[in-house]
């Protein structure tokens, strides 16, 4: 189901569209002279996709703001389920809710070429913020032994979350920029481990086309505006030794497995 587009929606994408077209013919990437299409270059689809950034920064930091505010426990994802639910919808991507529990899968068919997975765990922590933040949160919840814990937002899932629906955003508005299928899916319950498996025993391999990859997102110990891509387990080798990833030398204590688990709770 499509919803329909409020005005506000409407303004920011016509804006990003044409932030994309503008920034495509800054790459030279529009038509010639001739009007004959000339092929863009990958690096120059993506300079084009991400024009669209400077105007989707404001709602996903609100996005962001809202879900570390009002985190949820594995398997209690339904706040945070909804939300992205709604802002895939809204983007266009055929949406499929409630997937292994509280798991969200949002396709965006767009043309021939490759299926690409991109995925967010949405689950929170039982801990107690004590960051003073404005938006910190003071939710508790009650865990699956029955007892009433503090919640939080302590391993970024809130980050994971904002990128992704932006990112999804940003693909949709920029798709004439690429083909292939776009596969957002927001898994629940990464903490407690069984969350990706709820999702294909719910039948998730049954609702996407097989991917040709997927890529998953940790927020890490590196500068601001950087980010540091490899294969898996790279994301486990750096949470494990505390340091950034240097992919290219990783140390001896890196290359030791950890789960991401036992580093949130260093
Ligand atoms: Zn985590």
């Amino acid at each position: 189901m499509v919803t329909g587009l409020t005005g506000a929606r409407k303004r920011e994408r016509d804006l990003q569209r044409r932030a994309g077209r503008r920034a495509a013919r800054q790459t030279g990437t529009a038509q010639e002279s001739s009007g004959k299409d000339i092929a863009m270059t990958s690096s120059q689809a993506v300079r084009a996709v991400l024009a669209g950034l400077e105007h989707s920064r404001s709602w996903q930091e609100e996005l962001y703001r809202d879900v570390h505010r009002h985190p949820e426990l594995p398997h209690q994802e339904h706040r945070t389920a909804a939300l992205v639910a709604e802002r895939l919808r809204s983007a266009g991507y055929q949406v499929h809710e409630g997937v292994g529990g509280t798991g969200v899968v949002g396709v965006l068919a767009n043309g021939e070429g490759p299926v690409v997975l991109l995925r967010a765990d949405m689950d929170a922590l039982p801990v107690r913020e004590a960051t003073g933040l404005p938006y910190a949160s003071a939710v508790t919840a009650t865990d699956a032994t029955g007892a009433e814990v503090p919640v939080m937002h302590a391993c970024a899932h809130d980050a994971h979350v904002a990128c992704l629906a932006g990112a999804a955003h940003l693909l949709a508005e920029g798709r004439e920029h690429w083909t292939g299928t776009v596969v957002a899916l927001f898994q629940p319950a990464e903490e407690a481990g069984d969350g990706a498996r709820a999702m294909v025993a719910d039948g998730l391999a049954g609702l996407i086309p097989p991917p040709t990859v997927a890529l998953a997102q940790h927020v890490m110990a590196l500068p601001a505006g950087q980010s540091s891509p490899a294969p898996d387990p790279c994301c486990r080798q750096q949470t494990a030794c505390g340091s950034p990833c240097t992919a290219a030398a990783p140390t001896a204590r890196c290359r030791t497995p950890r789960s991401i688990r036992w580093c949130s709770r260093r």
